[in-house]
């Protein structure tokens, strides 16, 4: 069986999960479930970063040690994980004691390659961000470009780690694998600060006690970034009791970040691991920023669009496709509930919403839930040849928002058919029955394989369509037109029901094809009530 190991970054627990933090896991999780639809094992990673400074000055600052506090706010991440449906097999925290082993092994491995020498460090420093900023990158006023504080001149004895062995190492890697950072942009981005020249940087804090101590001198604790990179390897050793994944899933397949922490991921995380003899991950995703009033939604800002607020109006399927499907993934978009709220009228409940109804109610009015399998129409067979395929594809380069295009296509695809095929005319034709049974059996055919490419970014509502068409395996192998069977139809409630009105109404139960294409609007006029 082949293996496939996702993760998010870990989340800093000094402040609420927000969307930002949602979309990323979001992301993965859609991912994690794709490879499981392949019949992959896959291990899907994400936690907390729960050391440095900023959660030592917060947690003094309410009066908390620092673990009372890391342990509070791991708690407010944890619980994100269930509302938005992320599937991940294991939460870590970087104050795990497994964790912190495994971080002082391998930087310990690091030293005795040759890689660590002690020096004195100086440089501005951000408290929030916890790192010290290089000069080309300071605002006007020695402020943080993040924070907009202003920046503090900080020097201190450090263990330092040799960045700068790896300058050519580094350029290799880059001309060998020119899909190990993506998109391109950040590819390039990382490889021109490779090509400035690499300065070693500080491996340790002599003055924090917040961190994972350092072995070789009780005096330092190592710096929270190298702590907080290891996590993707260190659980595998300790996140299934008695077993060690390591061998299994490492090296990583996909570490999904935001582009704030491109360097660390791209420049940092493989010279590290270089630097310990260990294996490099195959890719590094970075995706843009939501924008809300033209900056982004960052752990220290306070314009946060709560996701919690959205997901209990709309649920957590809403959510993760409007995220994936207005913002192209991997650029930086807006996001606003306007927009979110013209994507679930028009998208979720009038093309897929209505295609689902509309076609379980045809079943069930015309055939009593039972159509006999048929060959699917080459009308319609057509547009699906070479989807699922297609849409691996774009997975793999995790180009989310593409491929949900490819398969949004196909949803109003099967609206369209149902105007050309008009079923409703078919049905008072009794000499056409045979015709009708094929135009039913090819519409839920191409309505259960949208709701198995579907199901990772919608699984909630693409489990209860498939259980309604009596289909219920995910497997990708089946998402092919007439590659399933679906069994016995059963009619469900609209899957998103409109809340601009309010339940109830004939505007909500009635399938009713909008948006497509065509001026007759012959739409079926085929109600729930008129077939129970
Ligand atoms: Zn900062």
């Amino acid at each position: 069986m082949s293996h496939y190991y996702v993760t998010t970054p870990i989340y800093y627990v000094n402040a609420a999960p927000h969307l930002g933090h949602a979309y990323t896991t979001i992301a993965a999780d859609v991912i994690a479930r794709h490879h499981r639809q392949r019949g992959e094992e896959v291990f899907f990673l994400t936690g907390t970063d729960e050391h440095g400074e900023p959660v030592a000055d917060a947690a003094h600052a309410l009066g908390l040690e620092p673990q009372e506090l890391a342990d509070r706010n791991a708690e407010r991440f944890s619980a994100l994980l269930p509302q938005i449906e992320a599937s991940n097999d294991f939460f870590i925290r970087t104050t795990d004691p497994s964790h912190i082993a495994k971080v002082q092994e391998v930087l310990t491995r690091v030293r005795e390659n040759g890689f660590v020498y002690e020096g004195t460090y100086e440089g501005w420093y951000c408290p929030r961000c916890a790192d010290f900023k290089p000069e080309n990158e300071i605002d006007p006023g020695n402020l943080c470009p993040i924070h907009h504080i202003e920046l503090t001149r900080e020097q201190e004895d450090s263990y330092f780690f040799e960045l700068s062995a790896f300058q050519e190492p580094l350029e290799r890697l880059y001309a060998e694998r020119e899909t190990f950072i993506a998109p391109r942009t950040r590819y390039n981005e990382a490889l021109s600060f490779i090509r400035s020249g690499l300065r070693d940087v500080p491996l340790t804090r002599h003055r924090l006690t917040w961190g994972v101590p350092v072995p070789w001198d009780d005096e330092h604790v190592f710096y929270v970034w190298f702590d907080a990179l290891l996590n993707y390897y260190s659980a595998l050793s300790y996140a299934r009791p008695g077993v060690d994944l390591t061998e299994r899933f490492w090296p990583a397949d996909c570490h999904v970040i935001a582009k704030d922490i491109l360097r660390f991921h791209a420049v940092y995380w493989p010279a590290l691991l270089m630097a310990a003899g260990l294996e490099l991950p195959e890719r590094v995703f970075v995706h843009g920023y939501l924008l809300m009033d033209g900056e982004k939604m960052s752990k220290s800002l306070g314009n946060v669009l709560d996701p919690f607020a959205v997901i209990e109006r709309f649920g957590a399927d809403a959510l993760r496709f409007y995220l994936l499907r207005d913002v192209s993934f991997g650029q930086d978009g807006s996001v606003s509930t306007s927009s979110f709220e013209q994507r679930y009228e028009s998208e979720l409940a009038n093309e897929l919403g209505n295609l689902a109804s509309r076609t379980l109610a045809m079943a069930v009015r015309y055939r009593d839930g039972v159509v006999p399998a048929v060959e699917p129409d080459p009308a319609l067979a057509a547009d699906f040849a070479g989807l699922s395929e297609r849409v691996g594809e774009l997975i793999d380069r995790t180009e989310l928002t593409v491929a949900l295009e490819e398969i949004w296509q196909r949803v109003r695809r099967c609206n369209r058919y149902v105007e050309e095929r008009a079923p409703w005319q078919l049905a008072k034709d009794e000499s056409r029955a045979g015709d009708l049974d094929r135009v039913l059996g090819t519409l839920m055919e191409g309505l259960r394989v949208v709701s198995v490419l579907l199901h990772p970014y919608l699984p909630a509502s693409t489990e209860t369509l498939l259980d309604a068409l009596g289909a219920p395996d995910l497997a990708l192998t089946g998402a092919r037109l007439g590659a399933g069977t679906v069994a016995r139809v059963t009619p469900i409630e609209p899957l998103f029901p409109k809340h601009a009105e309010p339940g109830g109404g004939a505007g909500n139960s009635t399938p009713r094809a909008r948006g497509t294409s065509g001026g007759g609007s012959t739409s079926p006029a085929v109600s729930p009530e008129s077939s129970a």
